[in-house]
């Protein structure tokens, strides 16, 4: 092969899962304006309705605008050699390896993120404000920016340094090197990451006396559940959206409710979001999730090893000298088709987890306050009840409301 044919390869790639990512979002819009199921009619009245419409649309316009362009951007990158520009930058600023790598990225990260932010600032300051759910202050998006630019040069910037390490003392079998440290890094972060990194952006605290600690004591104690596992999180001083989540394991297990989830529902609505939550945890779903993506980041490192140091991938992008961050660019693209089906995969075994959650809360708690407070959530979040199942099929980490909904009515 030549790399003139890699080279297109790589743009047809590209071209191909834009095309399929904007026909979806397509026939997904043409279903806007489907009649509601019946089942869902209490959802919405008709101003909610009505408002929720238009907040469909308006995302679906601007997300449209964003990616057309975001794309054109990309091929032109491409085409004119915007990754061998920016390799000979990094080179002429350093000769180490490793250092070399690390502004490479630091140059694309840095160039995304000009182009990202602005976009990021209309969304929650425009679209999210004008339909009121925005919460956050300009300060506080500019201090969240620079926190997670923080973290990304400090974290990110430290595995990718050890990376390369790796691939210097080892060549290429650098990939058994980096999936042994990426599996304990990962265990360690879904244990340490309520405890280390939540806290840079949120507060947590265990759950206040009153009703709602009596009523969850009482049903913690019937399932044996630690209730001093339950935090409440200030996700208010961001936006009004709610929700729930289960993470970590062991000793380091906890359910976090948003405090707006607290306020948007009932007392027993609430039980029921918290059932739903230890259900996640009783059918060991956070494990499954853990295992499988420390077997997929073995898979995607044993093939990265056969083409990271291609001669043929580099002079595809124009580039003389093959070279880790060259390589791993190529490898991204080239990968994509077979992540988008292991993203697939993932996204099927969330929305059956969905369900074994939704029943463990049906079966210890009950269906009816947990359909309301699904109801509430969506309706609160302007949620879109008629999505195509396409999309759905594609995109959805959860099932759609009406799934849920019948599933627990059965
Ligand atoms: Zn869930």
């Amino acid at each position: 092969m030549t790399s003139q044919n890699l080279f297109y390869i790589i743009i047809s790639i590209l071209v191909i899962d834009f095309l399929i990512d904007k026909y979806l979002d397509f026939i997904n819009a043409k279903h806007f304006d489907d009649e509601i199921p019946k089942i869902l009619n209490d959802v919405y009245d008709e101003e909610a309705y009505l408002k929720s419409q238009h907040y469909k649309k308006e995302n679906f316009k601007f997300s449209s605008v964003i990616s057309i362009f975001s794309f054109l951007l990309t091929l032109a990158f491409f085409f004119f050699d915007g990754f061998a520009y920016v390799d000979q930058l990094a080179r002429s600023l350093s000769n180490d390896t490793i250092l070399i790598t690390l502004i490479f990225f630091g140059i694309i990260m840095l160039g995304s993120d000009i182009l990202t932010t602005p976009i990021a600032y209309y969304q929650t300051f425009v679209i999210e404000e004008k339909y009121g759910f925005n919460k956050t202050s300009k300060k506080l998006f500019f201090i969240d920016k620079i926190k997670g630019w923080l973290l990304l040069i400090i974290l990110g910037g430290g595995i990718l340094a050890l990376i390369v390490w790796f691939y210097q003392q080892t060549g290429n079998n650098f990939w058994i090197y980096t999936w042994v440290f990426m599996a304990i890094f990962s265990i360690f972060m879904t244990m340490f990451y309520s405890s280390l990194i939540v806290p840079l952006f949120n507060k947590q605290t265990p759950l206040e006396d009153g009703e709602l600690k009596t009523e969850l004591e009482k049903f913690a104690k019937k399932i044996g559940f630690n209730l001093d596992k339950i935090f409440v999180i200030d996700g208010s001083k961001r936006s009004t959206k709610a929700n729930a989540y289960f993470t970590g394991f062991g000793k380091k297990k906890r359910i976090v409710l948003y405090d707006t989830l607290i306020n948007d529902l009932e007392t027993d609505e609430i039980v029921a979001v918290l059932a739903h939550e230890v259900g996640h945890y009783k059918k060991k779903h956070v494990v499954f999730n853990m295992v499988s993506s420390i077997l997929l980041t073995g898979f995607t490192l044993y093939l990265l090893s056969f083409f990271i140091d291609s001669q043929l991938l580099a002079n595809a992008l124009s580039v003389s000298e093959p070279s880790f961050h060259i390589g791993l660019i190529a490898f991204g693209v080239l990968y994509s088709p077979i992540s988008e089906i292991t993203g697939l995969i993932m996204n099927y075994f969330s929305r059956k987890f969905e369900y074994q959650a939704d029943n463990y809360a049906k079966q210890y708690f009950g269906a009816a306050p947990l359909i309301s407070s699904l109801k509430k959530l969506s309706k609160n979040s302007l949620s879109n009840l008629t999505p195509h199942k396409a999309y759905v099929f594609m995109h959805y980490s959860h099932p759609t409301l009406l799934q849920r909904v019948e599933s627990l009515l059965k």
